[in-house]
């Protein structure tokens, strides 16, 4: 069982930028979603903890390896899967894998040959493993960064944004790829997409504006707001009114009208009706809704 701790992480970049404002989390094995609207500072903390960029502040360790003091160490334990995973042109999955796995130490031949066999099989690729990469689909690419992400073992797998571009039938089968792998090792899973997390999480985060404004798990947030979350859909000229009079969480388009949900401790009438909540409720509360109206 591995633990990844966080405490009080900051960054500021030169433009003035206060990507992440006191970061602590505490993680351990499993899936851990990591869910904030674009420029919440997830890539900013992705980044910080595969040390491709450093923090102004605060520590993390990944068991006892002190990832900012030690990040020789830290890199031989993570995998880690970028937003875009870029390939090399006409190579095929199987000498990208063998080219990473040289990257990654593993020098004697019969050893990388072996493993990339393991890797290929596990993504479920080892039919396609002549195959020039640049022609995969979205899916199976991303399938390739996740086997290139397990070389070495790591404790720790981070991925960012890895659903976006991918049909639903590829999102699949790679939610079922990471739900198997994250049995037994870290993996964070950064995201916008609430989906992402409500498939696959036991453990999550929300992140917003650099801060941690949720820990913990997605039913618990869901069960916090039963009885709170109404809806009704308004007319377009009535939206503003009622985002002054009502706590919005969410509008969306339902039938080419607003369809608003209301967080709200007391009893609603006025024609809104009480709903089931959801992730989605959850993640729109927490964060600063103020662009709801856009
Ligand atoms: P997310 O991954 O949640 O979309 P980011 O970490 O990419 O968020 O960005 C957080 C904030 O920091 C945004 O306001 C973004 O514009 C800013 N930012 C990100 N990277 C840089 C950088 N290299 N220089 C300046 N500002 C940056």
């Amino acid at each position: 069982m591995a633990t990844l701790k966080i405490n009080n992480l900051t960054k500021t970049y030169p433009n003035g930028v206060k990507a992440l404002n006191n970061v602590s989390i505490e993680i351990e094995n499993g899936m851990f979603g990591l869910l904030g609207p674009n420029g919440a500072g997830k890539s900013s903390l992705m980044r910080t903890l595969a040390t491709l960029q450093e923090a102004d502040g605060g520590t993390a360790m990944l068991d006892d390896i002190d990832i900012f003091n030690n990040p020789k160490e830290l890199r031989r334990n993570l995998g880690y899967l970028p937003q875009e995973f870029g390939v090399y042109p006409r190579i095929t999955a199987e000498q990208l894998l063998d080219h990473m796995c040289i990257l990654k130490g593993i020098t004697n031949s019969s050893e990388r040959k072996e493993l990339v066999k393991y890797l290929l099989d596990k993504v479920n690729l080892f039919d396609k493993r002549n195959k020039s990469v640049k022609g995969f689909s979205g899916g199976m690419k991303q399938r390739v960064g996740i086997a290139q992400a397990l070389i070495g073992n790591p404790k720790l797998i981070i991925v960012d944004e890895p659903t976006a571009g991918l049909d639903p039938g590829e999102r699949n089968r790679f939610y079922n790829l990471l739900a198997e792998i994250g049995k037994e090792v870290i993996i964070i899973l950064s995201t916008h997409i609430v989906d992402d997390v409500r498939e696959l999480c036991t453990k999550m985060a929300v992140m917003n504006a650099g801060r941690i404004v949720y820990q913990g798990n997605p039913q618990n947030a869901i069960d916090e707001l039963d009885g709170k979350v109404y809806q009704r859909i308004v007319a377009r000229e009535e939206l503003e009114s009622f985002a002054n009079k009502y706590s919005i969480i969410s509008n969306k388009m339902v039938g080419g009208l607003p369809l608003i949900h209301v967080f709200s401790e007391t009893n609603l009438d006025n024609g809104f009706e009480l709903v089931k909540p959801n992730l989605e409720d959850v993640f729109f509360s927490k964060i600063n809704t103020s662009n709801v109206l856009v």
